[in-house]
């Protein structure tokens, strides 16, 4: 059986991959995305990158996913990524199917393709309802419940990173207020700290220091932390109670700071679960790494 063309569409880098029926990947490629420069010239990116996989498969495969930063309109199969602002509206699906002709272009968001990657050939295997997330310089996710991906109306389901925690909070970037990516994202950690009194030893002040300090008991790190896996764990026990979910799987540069996220946060859910469907709702990290994505848009390929 021929593999499946890949592609996953992000604000700094495009991947594409050739994933086997088992998931695995068989060749990776990966490209700046330019996405300072015109709608052209992105898509030129994607072309090459899509030539070189073909080329790689012999010139067949049996199908193309796509995973997209958003917004996108899956119906209409453009995507208007926040951080690529050449393409607004951009016919991402058609574009494809017309480089890679006579198989089937699927499109998603990519916290779903995450997702679904994580649900069908990560530590996601023998769930049937789970939100996969990312917590980095954002907080992203997406959702599988009952065993399939939601996409909800316009495909952008998921975006839990958007999810209110505080209604009187600062001001997010998407326009809100006291969403859980103004506390929780790296970023944000960071920021926090630095307000309250941390002063960094190297000169970078980023997620990886913060987590550092912490690790070596830094008092104001810690409570950044604290602060933002409670925040998370608000969002994630909301979450749950909508979707009664068996499993949550969390990747992304934050996560990998390991038990200094994970120790925290099944405290802070411990504590906040009230509901009998909500206790014991289990929180693992993710296992296919920067690659979940790929073989996520692989799996939406393959679906009816
Ligand atoms: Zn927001």
């Amino acid at each position: 059986m021929a593999a499946i063309l890949a592609l996953d569409v992000g604000g700094t880098k495009i991947a594409a991959g050739l994933v086997e029926p088992d998931g695995s990947l068989t060749y990776v490629a990966t490209l700046p995305t330019r996405a300072d420069q015109g709608t052209e010239v992105v898509w030129a990116v994607v072309a090459e990158l899509l030539e070189n996989a073909l080329e790689r498969a012999g010139g067949r495969v049996a199908a193309v996913g796509i995973g997209s930063a958003g917004p996108i309109d899956v119906n209409a199969g453009t995507v208007s990524p926040v951080n690529i602002a050449g393409w607004r509206g951009f016919a991402l699906r058609d574009r494809v199917a017309a480089a890679v002709p006579g198989v089937p272009v699927r499109l998603g968001g990519d916290g779903v393709c995450m997702a679904l990657g994580e649900y069908r050939h990560g530590a996601g295997r023998g769930t049937r309802s789970m939100l996969g997330m990312v917590v980095s310089t954002g907080v992203g996710g997406g959702l599988v419940v009952d065993g399939a991906p939601l996409h909800g109306r316009t495909g952008n389901a998921g975006h839990v990173g958007h999810v209110i925690v505080d209604p009187d909070g600062e001001r997010c970037r998407c326009g809100g207020r006291g969403c859980v990516e103004t506390i929780a994202s790296g970023p944000a950690m960071v920021r926090w700290a630095l307000a309250n009194g941390w002063t960094p030893e190297a000169s970078s002040a980023d997620a990886k220091a913060l987590a550092a300090a912490a690790d070596a008991g830094d008092p104001v790190a810690l409570r950044a932390f604290r602060r933002g896996t409670d925040a998370l764990a608000v969002m994630i026990t909301s979450v749950a109670a909508v979707c009664d979910l068996d499993l949550v799987v969390i990747g992304g540069g934050v996560a990998k700071s390991g038990a200094l996220l994970f120790d925290p946060l099944r405290t802070a859910l411990a504590e906040r679960a009230g509901l009998d469907f909500l206790v014991g709702l289990q929180v693992v990290p993710a296992e296919l790494g920067g690659d979940a994505g790929l073989v996520g848009a692989a799996v939406l390929a393959t679906l009816v």
